[in-house]
């Protein structure tokens, strides 16, 4: 057993186990501790919607082999849940006994589905985890009729899943369309073009009032008072993040746990920064790139922002200061979001959306602020190199695809 100073990890997902392999990979000496509720090693959520759902044998999304916790003497805890955080003793307490010490603590605790609020909104079957996936998985085989409520990248997953499965679907989006907090209105509306051709009807702007449960079917009540009806109803309407353990331990939380650029937390009232870090979903933290607090759902801001804090608690302080960058896989087609396309007052196009391969660039005056590529990924990691540089760009050259991203990168410095 490693003896030393006790880093303590609450959250077996992608950030906890990123942060617990960077602490080793810094040279870090102590004793490592990762406690997961679940009851599975951490694993990959990103195919829980995608190949968990419709692949004819998937292949369960584990992290790392069980041996690369031993092999970095990573203390792994599965199936422990902690219930509470005692500051002054600094250890955490277990549900159903027992407690671990710490000298420092992550919280990598992320989140869990939202469930709908509306009467009867808790028989909409929802999806987080790897139970949920493999659930909804066996649930698919038996509806012929689905209605997904909710048009975010994991309602519209699930829908692309779902048709994959032979399914018929309907979605259903208070919004005026398709992944409205992801994409501007021109990639919108190519994925809703595609979600149709691949037979999903898609309502928008339609409000749910209660899902009522019929013996044979499941009846969704709209705020016009129309009816949809649908063997199984799955909610798809975001995540709430886990903050009762910051909360209740006194940590400045608002929505999500505050944290500066190197994942500390404060306790709520105080500028002191603490010896309590927080990474991945459940975290707000402060980017000096963008001069306000940023909070990331995505898979590499995940195993970044992990990663980058696990470093900060071994005392290796650079500032977290990643572009935000996610992708979405849907009937086939691969969309790659890099910035904040939203920010932007017009997009040009580099390639034609009819040939289901091509980049949207996203400008803000003359700087790029974001970019969403289509089944068109090489051109990610430039475009991002554009967005990080944030010298004026030229328009015309962006969109001309017989010149090389990399001479735009160049000329812009
Ligand atoms: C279905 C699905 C599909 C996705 N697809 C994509 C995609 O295609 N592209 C993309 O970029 N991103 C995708 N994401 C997002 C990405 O997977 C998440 O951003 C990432 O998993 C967040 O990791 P995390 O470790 O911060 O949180 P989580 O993955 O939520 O892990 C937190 C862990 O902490 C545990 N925990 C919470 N409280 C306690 C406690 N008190 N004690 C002990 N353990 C606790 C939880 O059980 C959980 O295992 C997807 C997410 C989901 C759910």
């Amino acid at each position: 057993m490693r003896e030393g100073a006790i880093h303590l990890v609450v959250g077996a997902g992608l950030a906890g186990a990123s942060a617990a392999m960077a602490m080793r990979e810094a040279g870090f000496t102590g004793r490592i501790v990762l406690v997961g509720e679940e009851k599975q090693p951490p694993y990959d959520r990103p195919p829980l919607s995608k190949d968990v759902l419709f692949a004819p044998e998937p292949k369960l999304p584990y992290l790392h082999p069980a041996s690369r916790y031993t092999e970095r003497e990573i203390d792994l805890r599965t199936g422990c849940r902690v219930e509470e955080i005692d500051r002054e003793a600094r250890r955490v307490r277990l549900a159903g006994g027992g407690s671990f010490p710490y000298d420092r603590l992550l919280l990598a605790t992320g989140g869990r589905a939202r469930r709908l609020s509306v009467p009867g909104g808790e028989s909409a079957v929802c999806l987080r985890s790897l139970d949920d996936s493999l659930r909804l998985r066996r649930l698919l085989e038996g509806a012929p009729r689905v209605a997904v409520i909710g048009a975010g990248v994991i309602g519209l997953e699930i829908a692309s899943s779902a048709r994959a499965r032979g399914c018929e679907v309907v979605v259903v989006e208070a919004l005026a369309g398709a992944m409205r907090r992801a994409f501007t209105p021109e990639i919108a509306l190519f994925a809703e073009s595609l979600h149709r051709e691949h037979g999903v009807e898609l309502y928008f702007e339609v409000g749910i009032e209660a899902i009522e449960r019929g013996a044979h079917r499941s009846r969704i009540v709209c705020a016009g008072g129309e009816i949809i009806e649908a063997d199984l109803v799955i909610a798809g309407v975001g995540m709430e993040r886990s903050l009762e353990l910051a909360l209740a331990a006194g940590i400045e939380c608002d929505g999500a746990i505050l944290c500066d650029e190197f994942g500390r937390t404060r306790r709520a009232g105080r500028s002191a920064v603490e010896d309590v870090f927080a990474a991945g979903d459940v975290a707000s933290f402060w980017s000096p790139r963008y001069g306000q607090r940023l909070m990331a759902e995505h898979w590499r801001h995940a195993q970044d922002h992990g990663a980058a804090v696990g470093r900060a608690m071994c005392g290796i302080l650079e500032p977290y200061d990643e572009i935000p960058w996610f992708w979405t896989d849907q009937h086939g087609v691969n969309f790659q979001t890099g910035g904040m396309p939203l920010l932007s007052e017009r997009t040009v196009l580099r390639g034609a959306a009819e040939t289901r391969r091509f980049t949207a660039f996203h400008l803000l005056g003359d700087r790029l602020v974001g970019a969403t590529t289509v089944n068109d990924g090489r051109n990610m990691r430039p475009a991002l190199a554009l967005i990080r540089a944030g010298s004026p760009v030229d328009a015309e050259a962006l969109a001309d695809e017989r010149q090389s991203l990399r001479d735009i990168l160049r000329k812009a410095g």
